[in-house]
């Protein structure tokens, strides 16, 4: 067992963790600076329909919110009893796409390989020319104040020889936090944790262990592999491994996207939308070009304007048929540009986004004349 666990510590591996912290109700304050320091929950869009508190569940709770108990998964009826005072917003996920979208682009300038888990959270392969600890922190911080810049958010990292170390090393100093685990510090660092910081150990998977008395990761490492494996399963057997600093599962680059999208910064800041749809031309063929390698049709377009004041307008339009054809695409990204911006004909744009969603793949047949273009 000894002789295993050194083994896999001393793969030179480095494994980088990244998750936005409480990414939904930071974008939300980014907008809305009036909600900083307040109690703010972003919630499924059925309680805003309804305004039926039973109906509505917190999808992301700010820190002032954590404060008060308040954490994602809990009925909003629960929640206004702990805080009366709470802030709830409809979740806007058109925009919290566009701010992971740029975050991830930032992400893959610095390393080889990108998993994006969820929205918020990626697992990421360092370059091969990054080979100690040190560089793979300096890495991490460029990503971290490259995301605060251009997005205003935090980002937490954690650092270690493998994913599940990874993962809970950046769960452990939040927000804004960056952690490093290297190989011989392993075991010492996930011995006193709780057991449920392991990802995948959940209240119900706790109380098994509790009887069993493992409370902490220490404890987990060094009980009977028998009795974890009857109460447990396998999956138990899995937990036990990464108790004692093993894990081999690999980074794999996030498998066929469910949307292509390209942002411009304008530079300087204009309100003049012709230069604005001159830049979205460009995108909408950056665009179009993946599509046609990866031999995809779209439904939906989706178009976000940045302003200066860091304030964002989302569009998105579905439409009857799947099509790639640039025209098509050009024609109504700049309308939906038109009907964004007229009501802020004065602001200043910083940046704009275009994507396309709702992606079929296609053969080669069934392309159109103007895909070729
Ligand atoms: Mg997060």
């Amino acid at each position: 067992m000894l002789f295993e666990n050194g083994e896999n510590m001393t793969s030179e591996k480095i494994i980088m963790h990244i998750d936005m912290d409480s990414f939904f109700a930071s974008v939300e304050i980014r907008d809305n600076p009036d909600l900083r320091d307040k109690p703010v929950v972003v919630c499924s869009k059925t309680f805003h329909l309804h305004k039926d508190t039973s109906r509505g569940v917190i999808s992301a709770a700010s820190y002032p919110a954590r404060k008060f108990g308040l954490h994602s998964a809990m009925p909003l009826s629960e929640a206004k009893k702990l805080c009366p005072d709470v802030i709830c917003l409809p979740m806007n996920k058109n925009l919290y796409k566009q701010v992971s979208d740029n975050a991830v682009k930032i992400i893959q300038k610095y390393v080889k390989t990108v998993q994006q888990v969820s929205i918020d959270e990626a697992y990421v392969l360092l370059k091969d020319d990054v080979k100690t600890y040190e560089e793979a922190a300096e890495c991490a911080r460029k990503i971290k104040s490259e995301i605060a810049a251009a997005e205003r958010i935090t980002c937490t990292v954690g650092i270690a020889p493998n994913k599940s170390v990874a993962k809970i090393a950046s769960g452990y100093q939040k927000p804004d936090g960056l952690t490093v685990v290297r190989p011989e510090e392993v075991l010492g660092f996930l011995s006193p944790l709780p057991v449920t910081k392991i990802p995948g150990v959940g209240k119900k998977t706790a109380e098994t262990f509790d009887l069993l008395g493992i409370q902490t990761i220490g404890d987990l490492a060094k009980a009977d592999k028998r009795q974890i494996y009857e109460k447990i399963g396998r999956s138990g057997m899995a937990f036990q491994d990464i108790a004692n600093g093993i894990d081999s599962s690999q980074v794999m680059e996030t498998a066929d996207a469910k949307s292509i999208s390209r942002f411009y910064s304008l530079n300087p800041y204009t309100n003049d939308l012709t230069v604005v749809k001159m830049g979205a031309e460009s995108i909408c063929e950056e665009v179009h070009e993946i599509l046609i390698q990866k031999k995809m049709f779209f439904k939906t377009i989706t178009v976000g304007i940045r302003y200066a004041d860091f304030t964002t307008v989302t569009k998105s339009k579905s439409h009857t048929v799947h099509t790639s054809d640039i025209f098509f695409l050009k024609r109504h990204a700049q309308d939906m540009i038109d009907e964004l911006a007229a009501n802020n004909a004065n602001k200043k744009i910083k940046q704009i986004n275009i994507g396309v969603s709702n992606l079929k793949k296609t053969d080669v047949s069934q392309m159109q004349l103007t895909d070729f273009f």
